[in-house]
């Protein structure tokens, strides 16, 4: 089982387990790589999905990277690259939106 490396614009393949390939998880920060493999972890407990704060922190992951890249490239990041880091994040609010009465 494998799956393409979360970070914008990576095409590199890693196992399922894996959120993102070795060069892009090597650019989160420490917490943020912590938290999200316990609530990945946590998912697998409850029901085999993502919790809310998985998204929350996936989010977060693929936005730093993404600011590391653009930086070392002197760059801004594109809107389709801004688009596409946001994604996690609209999956969380649509989440949440459906789970308060
Ligand atoms: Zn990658």
């Amino acid at each position: 089982m494998s799956h393409t490396c979360h970070a914008v614009g990576c095409t590199t393949q890693i196992a399922k387990k894996f959120f993102m390939c070795p060069h892009h998880w090597s650019m989160v920060d420490k917490d943020t790589q912590r938290s999200l493999y316990a609530e990945y972890k946590q998912g697998l407990r409850d029901n085999n999905h993502p919790t809310l704060a998985w998204y929350e922190d996936a989010h977060e992951a693929m936005q730093q990277v993404l600011q590391i890249e653009c930086s070392a490239d002197h760059r801004e990041p594109t809107e389709s690259e801004k688009y596409r880091a946001g994604i996690c994040k609209r999956i969380a609010q649509r989440r949440q939106a459906g789970s308060s009465p």
